[in-house]
């Protein structure tokens, strides 16, 4: 299923530094579907939709940020800016009534892309506790 699915993929993706395939996103080499973008973060429709609306906000310049763990002093700006973002699409997607910011940090928390990235879901009833 899809809990098993994603726990194998968090098991052999580690924070390697490696890049990845939101760089290739960044640069338009692979096509996504845009939502929101500045000078310093993209908001992109994900690839495999946990709700109706489900959109990704990354900074467009990692430095160093391959997981929120990662973060120190000096990225305070870009995180908020990306908390922002995630705001103004849940504007631009019509679901300021309910939405819900995720980050998944690590291999425990079945992260599978080593860029930070917020995940905003809406559209539905969303549950609580999280699986
Ligand atoms: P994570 O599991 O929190 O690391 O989230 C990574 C997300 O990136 C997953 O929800 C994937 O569906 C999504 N994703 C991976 N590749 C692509 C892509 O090429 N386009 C859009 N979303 C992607």
């Amino acid at each position: 299923n899809n809990e098993e699915a994603a726990a194998r993929a968090a098991a052999v993706n580690a924070d390697s530094g490696a890049p990845t395939i939101f760089d290739k996103i960044i640069a338009k080499e692979i096509p996504s579907s845009i939502v929101y973008e500045d000078e310093k973060v993209l908001a992109f429709r994900d690839i495999d939709p946990q709700a109706p609306v489900h959109v990704l906000v990354i900074p467009k310049f990692r430095d160093g940020l391959t997981q929120l763990g990662k973060a120190e002093a000096r990225h305070g700006e870009i995180l908020g800016q990306l908390l922002y973002a995630a705001k103004i699409v849940a504007e631009k997607e019509g679901i300021l009534d309910g939405f819900r910011v995720v980050i998944n940090n690590g291999p425990e928390a079945c992260q599978s892309v080593y860029h930070l990235h917020l995940h905003v879901l809406g559209g539905r009833q969303m549950k609580w506790p999280p699986g």
